[in-house]
């Protein structure tokens, strides 16, 4: 279950903070897996006014959907499709070697291409590094200059936002400054620049020039390790829900699930959780939580494919005891009353919360709520 309300809301609070810098809400992985159209639309109602993705596949598909909002696609193949991109209007990011298939694809289309120049002040993944960077902006430049593009936006990506007491993102900044210098010196005017991502966005304004790439806080999660969404303002849009399947009486020293790793200390109920890693719950997450009844329960076992087990204690089901058969069961939500979180399920899979939303598979039916505001704008 996706809220959009909560969307929306998120996106408010970080246009807030990113104020006078416009949002780019980043809708890649089919929006961290939370629908990429419908995140979309919601996000451009609620104020951000640029859609990013890293294919450009999946920004050609947004475009399919009717969205003409400002599109940035970033990650590219020499098998990325650089003339269906210029043809749908889709900026495209480059580090260097896309320029050339770029231009080529503008010939083609005979538009000029939108590029926003990417150098790396850090990462070591895409951009130009520094010592390239003089020769990228020099070779747009007589591109621009002969019509055949227009140098939209320059950017860069940081590594450690999010541990903020690290030195790092200063010396990033330093060099993104640099690079502004020596594109400015260039000739080059662009209608954006950006750095910086969530974690930059809620704790370093000097990161945010002309605009903010929104991701996880979009979605209402917290990049900080030990801030929670609520104390950043932020409502998590996801909940992953289901209902008990099977609900039994067991007798003590049960094994369950393969393996059979874990054997139930005394007489005990189980309770059976239809998802599995095919559902993108991690197999390593033993332990992760389920509430059912308003209780946490961890999961127990090996987690398969298709399901899961809880132990319940003893509920004496044969005996008339209350059967959880049928009962709501969350695996992590916006974590109101005490439920379980996408953090705690991070936290059993040693992973983070971005890789456990991204991850909930397609079998996962997403059903939308608050698809349109409330009409007087509150919160229903
Ligand atoms: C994914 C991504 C973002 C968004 O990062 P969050 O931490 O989720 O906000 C921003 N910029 C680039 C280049 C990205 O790849």
């Amino acid at each position: 279950m996706i809220d959009l309300e909560a969307i929306r809301h998120n996106v408010r609070r970080l246009a807030a903070v990113a104020s006078p810098a416009q949002v780019m809400a980043v809708v890649k992985a089919d929006a961290y897996g939370h629908g990429a159209v419908p995140v979309a639309r919601a996000a451009l109602s609620a104020g951000a006014n640029w859609l990013g993705t890293a294919h450009i596949t999946e920004a050609l598909a947004l475009r399919a959907a009717g969205i003409e909002a400002p599109l940035l696609a970033w990650l590219h193949t020499p098998e990325s499709n650089f003339a269906a991109a210029v043809a749908a209007g889709i900026d495209i990011g480059c580090s260097g070697w896309e320029l050339e298939r770029i231009v080529a694809a503008a010939r083609e289309q005979e538009r000029p291409a939108r590029v926003h120049l990417k150098v790396d002040t850090g990462l070591g993944r895409n951009g130009a590094t520094l010592d390239a960077w003089d020769g990228l902006v020099g070779e747009a430049m007589e591109y621009q200059d002969q019509g055949l593009l227009r140098v939209v936006g320059v950017f860069s990506h940081l590594a450690v936002a999010d541990e903020p007491e690290r030195p790092e993102t200063d010396e990033q900044l330093d060099a993104f400054r640099e690079a502004l210098a020596i594109a400015q010196d260039a000739g080059v005017d662009p209608e954006v620049r950006h750095l910086a991502n969530t974690p930059a966005t809620l704790s370093r304004p000097d990161t945010h020039f002309d605009l903010v790439r929104v991701g996880l806080g979009l979605y209402g999660l917290s990049p900080f390790e030990g801030q929670s969404s609520a104390e950043l303002g932020l409502q998590p849009a996801m909940t992953v829900r289901t209902v008990v399947s099977h609900c039994k009486d067991v007798p003590a020293g049960q094994g369950v699930s393969y393996g059979l790793n874990y054997r139930t200390g005394n007489t005990s109920t189980l309770g059976l959780i239809p998802l599995g890693y095919a559902d993108g719950v991690p197999r390593i997450a033993t332990g992760g939580p389920v509430r059912v009844a308003g209780v946490n329960y961890p999961v127990v076992g090996r987690i398969a494919m298709d399901q899961m087990v809880i132990d319940l204690g003893r509920l004496n089901v044969s005996a008339g005891g209350p059967s959880v058969l049928g009962a709501e069961a969350i695996l992590f939500g916006n974590g109101d009353d005490g439920g379980p979180t996408a953090e705690d399920w991070a936290r059993a899979a040693g992973t983070n919360n971005y890789e456990i939303v991204t991850r909930i598979s397609p079998r996962v039916p997403r059903r939308y709520i608050n698809e349109v505001p409330a009409s007087d704008g509150s919160r229903p």
